[in-house]
């Protein structure tokens, strides 16, 4: 296999990776691109994208205007070539994972601000020039749209690259600050530094921003798996130029000195408003507090379930069992076929076939391979003391025994490679990469995530992998469903892995989740989190008493934003200058854009 060139480290990039995975980051990188056929770049069919209404002209003024406020090296037009790169050399021009044509949903430009100032700075300017902008922190937010704009030409201000300090670990109240460009690597790389016996809880894959995998509302493994519960404490540039601090952050400290219990209550006092900075385009968040989590002991463990039918079952016995808080963190319930993805196999390695991978194939695979033949695998982490964590694995297997044919591992039953020692480190808030693997599975590989909230209740989970089972045949994909099982809800996670290179593939990509979003809010079921072409569908999905919610979300956005420079669309939130004008997506329109164009015709 060729040696690709190295991926930066943490050293050499704020966004790199800790030289303690160097080794597996080259050998991620030349595994992934072995499996390429397409070309790291083509050539650009056409100029800069331009913003929506602007000539040519006045957008060349107005990028000199931001060139004066933030230095000349701080803003980059977007004409070069693009690159899709892979997760830690990614681009912040367009989505990596381009669901339509590659060149569609990209930026004008690029703008670095190096401070909540130069932040400040950058909304006065768009609101002068009317041009859109979009927020990223560190871009990785592979699955939902990456680093691309949902305007195309809209200007993307890169806040993690000059961004990107952790402003406080307090040992004693067990928090931390960070600015957007702190990745999970970053921040647990610090604490190591600092050996504090700290934990902090980090996304299957460790290079996304902390902050903005927070307020995109990402969720992690540890106790502390679910991130914006965990925050504390918010910094906002709001879209007229405003600054904000919420919690109590509002109360200015003494002397001017930062407020002691920003860190320590998250709600203070009047409306809590942090929550709608989440999943919207209501501000720019410049710096976020988080809780860190004491360092205990853990036991991470595997259980496999002999049969399909058995999945119900398996959902009823986890439901007191994490209603009690026996269970440690928020589980992972995998079907079997992922026990070979996560080999970092291809899928040709397994089947020739170019349809779905037929169960009984799945099943001789399966018998190979250290879970056995089986239909479920549970992923589980004990936290706590020897003695309370041998009562806890007692308890819970005592209440899966009722289902026949289950089987229990512990990390040192199964071989040194195999994914649980992966999961065991992400449990324990270590992060890695290896969930990069799945995308060994086809050639030029991307995934949508399609993520429904079901309640924990076999019934329900039912009616929604029955709609994924027969939708994934229709549409002609592998079925790969996650589900991260708490208490009363279960975030069902279908990773849908298409060839990026084949426009018909993306069609049936785009057409299978259109249809997954739609058949399951019939039932009742919407998403948590979404790829930005599909954020209008899903929010509409949430119309209870004619869309009040939007309408909602829509007074707040034009009372925040008149001129609608925040990154329009995003969630579905378009400002009354965009509404009603063609640009939101409904119907088959993304997998008609797909090898044309998404812009509305205005
Ligand atoms: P990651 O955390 O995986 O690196 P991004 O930086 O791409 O992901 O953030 C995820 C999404 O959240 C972005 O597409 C953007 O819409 C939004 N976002 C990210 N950072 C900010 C921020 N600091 N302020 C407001 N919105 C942000």
């Amino acid at each position: 296999m060729k040696t690709r060139t190295p991926p930066p480290t943490l050293t050499e990039k704020y966004s790199g990776v800790p030289p303690r995975l160097a080794s597996i980051a080259q050998q991620a990188k030349d595994r992934l691109y072995s499996h390429r056929t397409a070309p790291e770049s083509i050539p650009r069919r056409h100029d800069v994208r331009l913003p929506p209404d602007t000539t040519r002209e006045a957008f060349d003024e107005a990028i000199r205007m931001l060139r004066q406020a933030l230095g000349p090296e701080n803003v980059v037009l977007n004409d070069q070539p693009l690159v899709d790169g892979w997760y830690l050399e990614h681009p912040n021009t367009h989505d990596a994972f381009h669901m339509v044509d590659q060149e569609d949903l990209v930026c004008s430009a690029v703008a670095y601000p190096g401070s909540t100032a130069e932040v400040q700075a950058v909304v006065r300017w768009a609101n002068e020039y009317e041009i859109p902008i979009y927020p990223i922190s560190i871009g990785r937010n592979v699955g939902y749209g990456g680093s691309a704009p949902r305007v195309p030409g809209s200007v993307v201000v890169d806040l993690g690259r000059r961004m990107n300090k952790i402003l406080d670990i307090d040992a004693e109240n067990a928090s931390c600050v960070v600015e957007p460009g702190v990745s999970y690597f970053a921040l647990y790389e610090e604490i190591q530094k600092r050996k504090l016996p700290l934990w902090i809880d980090t996304p299957d894959l460790g290079g996304g921003s902390v902050l903005g995998n927070a307020i995109d509302r990402g969720v992690g493994y540890t106790p502390m798996g679910d991130h914006f519960a965990n925050h504390c404490g918010m910094e906002i540039v709001l879209p007229n130029g405003e600054l904000l601090r919420t919690g109590m952050g509002a109360l200015p400290g003494k002397g001017g000195a930062d407020n002691p219990t920003w860190q320590s209550f998250q709600p203070a006092y009047g409306p809590y408003s942090d929550g709608v900075f989440s999943q919207s385009n209501f501000g720019i968040v410049c710096q976020m507090g988080f809780w860190l989590m004491h360092e205990t002991d853990h036991q991470s463990y595997m259980i496999t379930f002999a049969r399909d039918e058995d999945f119900p079952d398996i959902v009823e016995a986890i439901r007191p069992l994490a209603q009690k808080r026996i269970l440690g963190n928020i589980p992972q319930l995998r079907h079997v076929a992922q026990e070979l993805n996560v080999t970092g196999l291809p899928k040709s390695h397994w089947y020739s076939g170019t349809s779905p991978i037929p169960r009984d194939v799945i099943r001789k695979h399966a018998s190979q391979l250290p879970c056995g033949d089986c239909s479920w695998v549970f992923y589980g982490t004990q936290y706590g003391d020897e003695a309370s964590i041998k009562t806890q694995l007692d308890t819970i297997k005592s209440a899966f025994a009722a289902i026949k044919g289950y089987k229990f591992f512990l990390p040192f039953d199964l071989p040194t490679d195999h994914y649980i020692h992966s999961r065991a480190l992400v449990c324990s808030g270590v992060p890695v990469l290896r969930e990069l693997d799945w995308l060994n599975w086809k050639p030029n590989a991307a995934h949508l995530f399609f993520s429904p909230i079901t309640p924990t209740r076999a019934a329900d989970a039912k009616v929604v992998h029955e709609i994924n089972v027969r939708l994934h045949a229709k549409y002609g994909f592998d079925l790969f469903p996650t589900l991260c099982v708490a208490g009363r809800e279960m975030h069902y996670i279908a990773n849908i892995i298409y060839d990026r290179s084949s426009a018909s593939e993306k069609r049936r990509a785009a057409g299978l989740m259109r249809e997954l979003i739609a058949e399951a809010a019939r039932e009742g079921y919407g998403e948590y989190r979404t790829h930005i072409l599909f954020a209008d569908q899903v929010a509409k999905t949430y119309g209870w008493n004619n869309g009040a919610l939007m309408r909602f979300n829509e007074t707040i956005k034009d009372a925040l934003d008149p001129n609608g420079i925040l990154a329009p669309g995003r969630n579905g939130i378009w400002p009354r200058k965009y509404r009603g004008k063609g640009w939101e997506l409904f119907g088959d329109s993304v997998e008609m854009a797909i090898g044309g164009t998404i812009a509305p015709k205005l």
